[in-house]
Formats: C-alpha cells, structure tokens, sequence
C-alpha cells in the first residue's frame, strides 16, 4: 500500500521478536520500546529538510548541514511515552506535545482527554509515536487534531499494526506516512492486536 513503510531491517525484526515474548519483564520491554523507536525514527526521517551550513573543524572549514524542519514528538497517551526517549536523542531539538486518548470500551471510538496545545502551531513536521496501530481511531483522531492544529508534514511511527488499524489511518489521511515494524494479522473481539504484544501500556509500566 502506497505510504505504508513496514521496516525490513533485522535489528529491528529482533527487537520486535523479543518485545513480543510475555517472558519480557517491563524494564527490558521499555528499553526495547525506546531502541525500536529510535530505529524507526531514523528510518522515518530520511526525508527531513536540511540548510547548508559552515562549521570549523580543528583544521579548516567544512560543508555541513542543519536541520532545518522544526520538529514535534507527539507521544498519545500513555503508551506512547515509551517511544519519546528514544526519538529524542536522536533529535534534541524536537518538542513534545502529548495527546492524551483513550478507548471506550462500548463503541471502541477514541476520547480526547488531554490535549495542551497552543492555538498557533509551534512545529512544522509532527511524528505522532504510538506503539499499537490497532482499530486506527486514535491515529486519526491525532492527525485531525494535528492537522486543525496547522501542521502539514505529518508522519506515524507505531511498533506493531494491524491491517483493519493501516486501513482506517490511510483512507482517512493517505497523505500520512506510516512507519512500522511489523504488521499483524488482525484484531481480536477486543480490539487488540493478534498476535501482537498485549496492551503495551501495562507492559511498559507493569500494571497488567
Ligand atoms: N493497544 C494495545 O496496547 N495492544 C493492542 O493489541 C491493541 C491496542
């Protein structure tokens, strides 16, 4: 599907292997999130915009480059957080903006219930971090917020997704590029992602 990166990368497809295992204790799973994030995010970002720019070194002058995007980390709550770490080191410089939603349980349709954004938009790429692309509501909820927020380059980075979760998120926005590290069979009667990895919210912070 056009706009749909799932990642071939072997490091990847081994930390997603051990995320998996239920035998993963949550201090190991929240380092495997954060590496895996990271690894995605520099997949991601190849596209990103640079300025030439001069820098001394030690001996002369060289070409180099800034970035030249601002950028915003959009973790949505709470299992997202995992992935801002990881992201964040790769680039310093980016804000985090959190979006906080959660699933009713009876219609399984996202609601917002935290969301601190300013009314003039403070970034001009936003890379919403989610580890589970399951149903896609939350996914499109973040990008309509995003996108009447005023950001145009958006992108989605998730761990694993259903093909029901890439479906909804590409019809509804298929200017959104979606970043994953493995794509799964479908979804169980309760929303969740077979074989996927449990709810990754209780895993990272050991509350399942
Ligand atoms: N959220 C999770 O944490 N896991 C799933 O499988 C689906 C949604």
């Amino acid at each position: 599907m056009n706009n749909v990166y799932p990642s071939t990368h072997p490091l990847i497809a081994h930390k997603i292997t051990r995320l998996r295992d239920y035998q993963t204790e949550p201090k190991k799973f929240r380092e495997l999130v954060r590496e895996l994030a990271a690894l995605l995010a520099y997949e991601a970002t190849a596209d990103l915009m640079v300025r030439p720019v001069k820098v001394q070194t030690p001996l002369a002058e060289a070409d180099g480059f800034d970035l030249q995007e601002r950028i915003g980390l959009v973790p949505i709550l709470r299992a997202g957080l995992g992935m801002v770490e990881g992201v964040w080191e790769l680039m310093p410089s980016a804000e985090v903006w959190h979006i906080g939603l959660y699933r009713d349980e009876k219609t399984l349709k996202p609601v917002s219930y935290y969301n601190r954004l300013p009314i003039e938009p403070t970034v001009s790429v936003c890379l919403i971090l989610d580890p589970m692309l399951a149903t896609g509501g939350s996914a499109v909820a973040t990008v309509d917020i995003l996108k009447k927020w005023g950001v145009r380059k958006i992108k989605f980075l998730g761990l694993i997704a259903s093909p029901e979760g890439i479906e909804v998120l590409h019809s509804a926005h298929p200017d959104v590029p979606i970043h994953i590290a493995a794509i799964d069979q479908g979804l169980n009667e309760h929303a969740y992602i077979l074989p996927g990895l449990g709810d990754a919210g209780d895993r990272q912070f050991g509350t399942g």
